[in-house]
C-alpha cells in the first residue's frame, strides 16, 4: 500500500498527527504494534493541565491544543469535562506561593482565584481540616484517558479515511518505506510517535538527543460511593514545586527547602499527588518520577505508600481500597518539553519530553504537519 503519511504509534501524539495529516488532505495510515494503544496515553490522569503551564509560549501551546481537543471531542462524540483544578496549601510556604501566583494578572496568565480555608468545602469534598487555603483555576479539562485513543481512532477511520494497522509493529522506517511485521508500505513522509520507545527505530538519533525515560507509578481506588463527586483535580505542595506555572515565583525556593527537610523520601522519589475522579466513580492517584533506563525503585510498594500518605494528608476518600496499580513511562529530556528530530530524509520522530503530551499533543502535531506540508 502507498500512503502520503505513515504514523508510527497509536497514542495521543500519533492520533493527533494522523488527524492533522488527514485534514491537510494526506492519505494517512497509523501503525500500532499492540491491538490498541497501550502506552502513556492510556496510563495517565487524562488531565489537560492548562493551569499548570508557565505563562508565555508554554501556556499558548496548551491553549491551542485544548481548542483542537474541543473540536475533536465534539466531532468524535467523546467526553471532555471542564474539571478545574485546586492547589491546596497546608504549609505557610505553600500559601505564600499561592498568594504570589494569584496576584499575577494579564491576558497571557491563567485565571486563578485564591480560596480561603473557610470556603474550601464548596470546591471539593473530603479535604482534610487544617488546610490554609487553595488556588483554583477553571483551566483544567478531564478526558477519559482509558477510552479516548480507541474512540479517536474509530472516528479518524470513519470520518477521515485514516487506515489503522493495529497489531503491526514497525521494524524499520526510512527510504520512503515502513517495514512492518505485516509487510512493507511506501510512504511519502513517516512520523514516529512511539512515546518513550523510538530508540529501537532510531537508535543513533535517540542516543545523540540525550533523551531518556521517566517511570511513574499510579494507583486507582475502587469506585467512591454513589453521589460522592470530586469535580476538580486536587493537588498539594509537591505539585506546586513541580509545575512550571509556579516556576517564576519568588516563594518557590523556600517551599522547596521545606519539602527537602520535611518530606525527603517523597522528594527523592519524585512523588507529587494528583487526585482525579473518573466517570466510573473511581479515583486515579499518582504519581512518582524515576529517571533513566531501567530506573525502577528498589521498593515500588514503598513509593505507592508515599503517594497514599500524601493523598491521605490532603483528603479523606470515603472508599480508600486500591483496585489497580500500574506503571507508565514517557520520554524525558531535562529542561526541554519537546523532541522533534529528523533522523533521515522523510522521517520525523516526535515525542513530548516533559510528561504533558495529553496537554500539548494536538498543538505539537499541528506544527509538525505544517512543517511537512509547507
Ligand atoms: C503516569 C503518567 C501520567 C501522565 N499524566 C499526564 C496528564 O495528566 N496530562 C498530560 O498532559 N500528560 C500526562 N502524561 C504524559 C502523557 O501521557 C504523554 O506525554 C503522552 O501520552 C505521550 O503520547 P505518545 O502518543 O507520544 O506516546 P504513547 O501514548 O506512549 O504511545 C506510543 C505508542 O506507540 C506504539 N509504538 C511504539 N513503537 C512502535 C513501533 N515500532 N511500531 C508500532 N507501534 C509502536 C506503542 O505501542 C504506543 O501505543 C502522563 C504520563 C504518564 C506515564
Amino acid at each position: 500500500m502507498t500512503y502520503d503519511l505513515a504514523v508510527v504509534g497509536g497514542g495521543i501524539l500519533g492520533l493527533a498527527h494522523a488527524w492533522q495529516g488527514a485534514r491537510a488532505g494526506l492519505r494517512v495510515a497509523v501503525f500500532e504494534r499492540n491491538a490498541y494503544a497501550d502506552g502513556a496515553s492510556v496510563r495517565n490522569f487524562g488531565m489537560l493541565a492548562i493551569a499548570a503551564q508557565q505563562p508565555g509560549p508554554e501556556l499558548q501551546s496548551a491553549r491551542a491544543s485544548l481548542a483542537a481537543w474541543q473540536e475533536v471531542a465534539a466531532s468524535a462524540g467523546i467526553s471532555l469535562r471542564q474539571a478545574g483544578c485546586l492547589f491546596v496549601a497546608r504549609r505557610p510556604e505553600e500559601m505564600d506561593l499561592l498568594v504570589e501566583r494569584a496576584a499575577a494578572r494579564g491576558p497571557d496568565v491563567q485565571d486563578f482565584t485564591l480560596i480561603g480555608a473557610e470556603d474550601l468545602a464548596c470546591h471539593a469534598p473530603g479535604l482534610k481540616e487544617g488546610a490554609l487555603g487553595a488556588l483554583y483555576s477553571p483551566e483544567a479539562w478531564k478526558a477519559d484517558q482509558r477510552g479516548v485513543p480507541a474512540a479517536i481512532a474509530a472516528w479518524l477511520a470513519r470520518d477521515h479515511g485514516v487506515t489503522f494497522h493495529f497489531g503491526t509493529e514497525v521494524i524499520h522506517a526510512g527510504d520512503g518505506q515502513v517495514e512492518t511485521t505485516d509487510g512493507q508500505h511506501a510512504a511519502g513522509q513517516i512520523v514516529i510517535c512511539g512515546g518513550n520507545d523510538f530508540a529501537r527505530l532510531c537508535p543513533d538519533a535517540w542516543a545523540q538527543s540525550g533523551v531518556s525515560t521517566c517511570r511513574l507509578q499510579m494507583l486507582r481506588t475502587a469506585p467512591q460511593p454513589e453521589g460522592w463527586r470530586l469535580k476538580p483535580f486536587v493537588m498539594g505542595g509537591l505539585s506546586m514545586a513541580r509545575y512550571t506555572a509556579f516556576a517564576n515565583c519568588d516563594a518557590l525556593p523556600a517551599l522547596r527547602a521545606v519539602q527537602s527537610a520535611q518530606m525527603p523520601e517523597a522528594v527523592k522519589h519524585g512523588v507529587h499527588v494528583i487526585i482525579a475522579q473518573e466517570d466510573d466513580g473511581s479515583i486515579t492517584l499518582g504519581d512518582s518520577h524515576h529517571y533513566g533506563a531501567g530506573a525502577a525503585p528498589d521498593d515500588p510498594a514503598k513509593v505507592d505508600d508515599l503517594i497514599l500518605a500524601e493523598t491521605d494528608a490532603l483528603m479523606t476518600l470515603p472508599e480508600r481500597r486500591i483496585a489497580a496499580r500500574w506503571v507508565g513511562n514517557y520520554a524525558h529530556l531535562s529542561g526541554q518539553s519537546l523532541l522533534r528530530i529528523s533522523p533521515c530524509a522523510g522521517v520525523t520522530a516526535v515525542t513530548v519530553t516533559n510528561g504533558q503530551g495529553m496537554t500539548h499533543g494536538f498543538a505539537v502535531a499541528a506544527e509538525t504537519i505544517a512543517n511537512l506540508t509547507a
